[in-house]
């Protein structure tokens, strides 16, 4: 029931979202005089591009949010969406570190995937076919923490291949990336079992592809004219990196977690989107995150970027959208922020939240929110599922097998339905 209420609730918010926005366009509609220059469009009634036109009651017009799969990736366009920009407690509002990176030549990137990321994720409705590659900034929960979870949940949704990651070594083997996902992998020794002979065993793979942290600028992907390169970021041990990617004329820039550094500085220039942390603001560190006064110094200032210095390291840069994350970005910390931000750089900026989106091309960068259906089902496979070979099932044991009550004569109406619905002859479990 209380699900029933949440769901309720989610959905009646996003009907009010939508509300809302129609409101505020019916205003602005009214507030002017007709005729008006179109706004601009997205979606596929642009017939009219550039013209001056009436705004029609029956025709459709352009959105000012972005819906899962509504919209076309142009082929010179990247689409960034956030889907989680908070901290290590993942909470309903903002999910931890993950980033969704589309290009309109169809590759798709992941970059963290952070607690509670995997539920964004999902919100999209993307095959996961198409989200098999995923690059860790580092090894703290909050930028992989849902890894397990993209992988197996992925694979149990669509994905019929291996998962594939990149991650930085660390200082000695154990603090790498091979190692820890190597030893994810182990952790889930009993999920994995349990699921063969009886699902698609495709993606059930993980394969890891481990660089050396200490790498300047060095290319770590190149595929389908996209080229990845990683340099070192500065944060809580040797081993995390950030991360850029050129394609097309364009350039993004994922800086992961780090204290503000002379690589960043000279890699991530030219960027037409940069990312890098700004930390949630000291004063609010003691009062609302509940630090001592003296971590609160230590992790808001050098473990992290505290908004002044996030400020002075985009000045230097100059990326045509400075994006600012890992703070709680609520109605009365957002303020604090901007205004420590805005001390040291005057340029665009994003402060993000989850669900932001980026659309970048070299003309424009348009930046909105997702508004999408809390009931969400598995995207579709975009290959044909393969049978499991039912020979690979490991059995229970007698002991526990011998607890099964006989509920046959209830169960063979499903089979006998799906049978004939189908046209195949299953039969149940002895
Ligand atoms: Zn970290
Ligand atoms: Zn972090």
């Amino acid at each position: 029931m209380t699900s029933r209420i949440r769901n309720l609730t989610g959905v009646l918010g996003i009907l009010a979202l939508g509300i809302l926005i129609g409101l505020y366009f019916r205003d602005e509609l009214v507030s002017e005089s007709l005729p008006i220059a179109k706004a601009q469009t997205t979606n596929s009634s642009s017939e009219n591009d550039g013209a001056v036109e009436r705004y029609s009651p029956v025709r459709s017009r352009s959105r000012d949010f972005y819906a899962p799969n509504s919209e076309d990736l142009k082929p010179d366009e990247m689409r960034l969406i956030s889907c989680g920009t908070g901290m290590p407690t993942a909470r309903p509002k903002q999910a931890a570190s993950c980033w969704l990176l589309e290009l309109g030549n169809g590759d798709k990137f992941l970059f963290d995937i952070g607690t509670g990321s995997n539920e964004r994720i999902s919100a999209l409705q993307i095959p996961y076919n198409f989200l098999d590659k995923v690059f860790l900034s580092h090894l703290h929960t909050d930028h992989f923490g849902d890894l397990d979870a993209l992988f197996v949940g992925g694979a149990l949704s669509g994905r019929q291949k291996p998962l594939r990651v990149w991650g930085p070594s660390g200082d000695t083997p154990e603090r790498g990336t091979k190692y820890a996902v190597d030893h994810l992998r182990k952790a889930l020794t009993w999920d994995l079992d349990g699921r063969k002979g009886i699902t698609d065993p495709r993606g059930y793979f993980l394969e890891v592809n481990e660089f050396d942290y200490r790498g300047k600028n060095q290319v770590v992907y190149q595929e389908n004219g996209v080229t990845i390169r990683s340099w070192p970021a500065i944060h809580s041990l040797d081993g995390p990196v950030s991360y850029s990617v050129e394609w097309n004329g364009l350039k993004f820039v994922f800086g992961g977690d780090t204290f503000p550094n002379k690589w960043y500085d000279e890699y991530a220039k030219n960027a037409d989107l940069a990312i890098h942390e700004s930390f949630i603001a000291v004063p609010d560190m003691i009062t609302k995150f509940k630090f001592t006064p003296q971590s609160a110094l230590s992790v808001g200032t050098q473990i992290h970027t505290a908004p002044e210095a996030f400020g002075k390291v985009m000045s230097r840069i100059k990326p045509r959208m400075a994006v600012a994350y890992h703070f709680f970005n609520d109605f009365d910390t957002s303020h604090a922020i901007y205004e420590r931000i805005r001390k040291t750089y005057d340029g665009p900026l994003s402060l993000a939240q989850d669900y932001m989106v980026w659309n970048i091309t070299k003309d424009d960068i348009r930046v909105r929110l997702v508004a999408f259906n809390e009931d969400v089902w598995p995207p579709p496979a975009t290959e044909k599922p393969q049978l499991p070979d039912p020979s690979e099932r490991i059995p229970y044991s007698d002991e526990i097998s011998g607890g099964r009550l006989d509920v046959k004569d209830v169960i063979q109406p499903i089979y006998d339905e799906i049978n004939k619905q189908y046209g195949i002859n299953e039969k149940q479990e002895d």
